[in-house]
């Protein structure tokens, strides 16, 4: 527990509405270099209500819900300058929140700026500089949101934050968007409009992010809006299992396969390709064997916890084999990530789990939330069907699934199995811990493996997401493809048994998962992106905001919004040195003459851009690429500005162009940052163009 000086323990404390205060500890851990702050409101002092805010983590109620991000928020920041006053360690520059839920640390942090005598407005673009904020799913139910008035209740007068205008916090947090809800707060759009940067965990996950928030941006394309993506990894030295390490120990030396989990690099992995045929099926069938000794020692436990005596366990001695292909599927449960797809047809199934000569075995682990009642079935659903005498030996749900089980787990599969509902599975981490013992994936396409997915690594199962009208036919299909990629690949080339019996083109796919997919799933490799990419470009913006700065910037932007109504793309002009015809060639240059008006902005407010693309069947431009157009001499009479510049047809297919202006600064992190853009409208002539078919 953190204490102060004099022995007495830090706090944290927070005004609620009617006089009340929720207070708590601060308990810090040492995660390898990285110190943890905890926070704990079981203090004496805090009635009773208060003292159980921290009790649990889900199923409290909105009101406890609500408070338990205030805490974690403000509380939060609180708790690390309390941390940092003690310690000495340096105040961060850069401020994360995963998701929504710590996501009033934007708020305290400017309340700190404008205690110090900052314009909310200043203080909100410095929080903004400062501030990198990461999506985390596209299941609504992930999002938090509570109805505004119970969020104005405990902001302002009499609450937290009193310096600051209640107004001024439910706008950071409401809907304001067509398909939203005015009245909710929501955390997730109040986290976006706090910082400046903002990311999806794989590459699948910020597309979809991008279409899902785009309403906060309106005016632009759903692949313009400012959400980027950095894709998850694994903590290697956590997952990997030891007998992987020291194979690759014997190879490279502890060290480097030290390294290889930690700093990563491909040329580390590399030497796998030497390792021979014999040792790495020795090391699966190891791995496979340690596993089905825990399966039965859990399913014993298990049983016993049912009432069973030792008398009728027996039968457990027989359960999995170490030499049959062993499939992997373990979930959290809820809906979207479907438990029992696989029991779709349980007569297709039990016919793979029973094949005389290429049986696989299956084992289940689960945990449902408490409060999930659906989860809970499907959970049942699938132990009756493992508690079935048929296939007992061949079927195994382990309950209570948990990072120790999975360590076990993970490296001693052969397959690991995912089948959630595309597009909802945001990353998905399993199949790399997986990956990184040579263990194959089999999953749908989504998050991480829409990305990775290589023949090499396993087996993508179709999704049936746009064929499908109903999500029973969908089932029905995706299941159907499961069990036959099951049936005609994954078992036919696992039983293919060459020279020394040892199946040599699953050896080959265990090790091209190893080297190709071991370097890319580190956590190492995620966390240089998010300093690349995210921290310190945040941690510059966030120092080239200083006070003045960051007043110039709130000024500036307050002045481009109000002015923007005026600004409009007046005419566009492709003029080609031949004749055009509305066509034209690979090679030829046009020049492109766009007039525009910015009212009260001065060019240095504005970039006016062509952007060109290919031409989708309904006309869009997609894969875009803009170049900035130059101001050529003084406004017209009328005000209005000539912008010109080249347009080289250097791509062939079908191509086209449009013009737009965008605000611009030198402090923005992008040009759709203000959600402002002018386009030519339909009245403007030759305003967009499709220049080759
Ligand atoms: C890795 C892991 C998860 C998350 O797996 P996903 O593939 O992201 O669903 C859940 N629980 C435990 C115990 C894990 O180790």
């Amino acid at each position: 527990m953190l204490r102060e000086p004099d022995g007495t323990p830090s706090r944290v404390t927070l005004t609620l509405p009617g006089g009340r205060s929720l207070r708590a500890y601060i308990w810090t851990a040492q995660v390898g270099r990285v110190p943890l702050l905890l926070l704990d409101s079981d203090v004496e002092d805090n009635a009773p209500g208060e003292r159980d805010v921290t009790d649990r983590l889900y199923g409290g109620g909105s009101e406890h819900r609500l408070l338990q991000e205030m805490l974690l928020g403000i509380g939060g920041v609180r708790a690390v300058r309390t941390y940092c006053r003690l310690t000495g360690h340096a105040e961060p520059e850069v401020f994360h929140t995963n998701e929504g839920h710590a996501g009033f640390l934007g708020l305290e942090r400017i309340r700190e700026l404008v205690e110090q005598g900052a314009d909310f407005d200043a203080a909100l673009e410095s929080v903004r500089a400062g501030a990198v904020f990461t999506t985390h799913t596209p299941v609504p139910a992930g999002i938090d949101r509570f109805e505004a008035a119970l969020v104005a209740r405990h902001f302002g007068e009499g609450g937290e934050l009193s310096g600051i205008d209640v107004e001024r916090v439910l706008a950071l947090g409401r809907e304001d968007y067509p398909g939203g809800e005015p009245n909710l707060f929501n955390m997730a759009v109040m986290g976006l409009r706090l910082a400046q940067r903002a990311n999806g965990v794989s590459t699948l996950h910020g597309a979809v992010s991008r279409e899902m928030f785009a309403g906060l941006w309106p005016g632009f394309d759903a692949e313009d809006v400012p959400i980027a993506s950095v894709t998850n990894g694994v903590h290697a030295p956590t997952w990997v299992a030891p007998e992987v390490l020291r194979l690759g120990a014997r190879q490279i030396g502890l060290a480097r396969a030290e390294d290889a989990l930690t700093v990563g690099g491909s040329e580390r992995w590399d030497s796998v390709a030497d390792i021979s045929d014999a040792d790495i099926w020795e090391l699966r069938r190891t791995l496979r064997e340690q596993l089905v000794e825990e399966v039965r020692e859990r399913l014993r436990a298990s049983w016993r916890e049912r009432g069973a005596g030792t008398a009728e366990l027996g039968w457990i001695d027989g359960v999995l084999d170490p030499d049959v292909l062993t499939i992997g599927f373990a979930r959290r449960v809820p809906s979207y990530k479907r438990l029992t797809l696989m029991l779709r047809d349980r007569e297709r199934l039990t016919s793979l789990l029973l094949h005389p000569e290429r049986p696989i075995q299956i084992v289940v682990a689960g945990k449902a939330h408490p409060a999930d009642d659906s989860g809970k079935r499907l959970v049942q659903e699938l132990v009756r069907f493992a508690d079935d005498p048929r296939v007992r030996h061949r079927v195994v749900f382990l309950p209570d699934y948990g990072m120790a089980m999975a360590q076990k787990l993970y490296p001693g599969c052969d397959v690991w199995l995912n089948n959630p509902l595309r597009p909802l599975e945001a990353c998905g981490t399993s199949g790399m811990k997986a990956a990184l013992n040579g263990c194959l994936n089999l999953s749908v396409l989504d998050g991480w493996w829409d990305e990775w997915y290589d023949p090499d690594f396993g087996w993508a199962i179709p999704t049936a997401d746009g064929a499908a009208t109903n999500e029973d036919r969908r089932d029905d299909l995706e299941a159907a493809a499961l069990y036959d990629l099951l049936a005609q690949r994954v078992a036919p080339r696992f039983y293919d048994r060459g020279a020394g019996g040892l199946p040599g083109r699953w050896i080959e796919m265990v090790r091209r998962t190893l080297a190709g997919l071991g370097p890319k799933v580190l956590a190492g490799r995620m966390v240089r992106e998010y300093v690349e990419r995210l921290y310190a470009p945040a941690a510059e913006a966030h120092r080239a905001l200083d006070p003045v700065a960051a007043r110039e910037l709130a000024v500036w932007k307050a002045r481009v919004r109000a002015a923007w109504p005026a600004v409009a793309v007046d005419h566009v002009e492709a003029v080609s040195d031949g004749p055009l015809n509305g066509t034209a060639e690979l090679g030829a240059t046009l020049s492109l003459r766009v007039s525009v008006t910015l009212g009260e902005l001065d060019p240095s407010d504005v970039e006016v851009q062509v952007v060109t693309g290919r031409v989708d069947g309904a006309d869009r431009l997609t894969r875009t690429v803009a170049f900035p157009l130059k101001a050529t001499g003084a406004p017209g009479l009328d005000g209005r500005r000539l912008y010109e510049g080249p347009l080289t047809l250097d791509r062939t297919g079908p191509f086209g162009y449009t013009v737009r202006i965008l605000p611009s600064h030198r402090l923005l992190a992008g040009g759709a940052e203000l959600g402002l853009v002018a386009v030519p409208s339909e009245a403007t002539g030759e305003a967009a163009g499709v220049l080759m078919r």
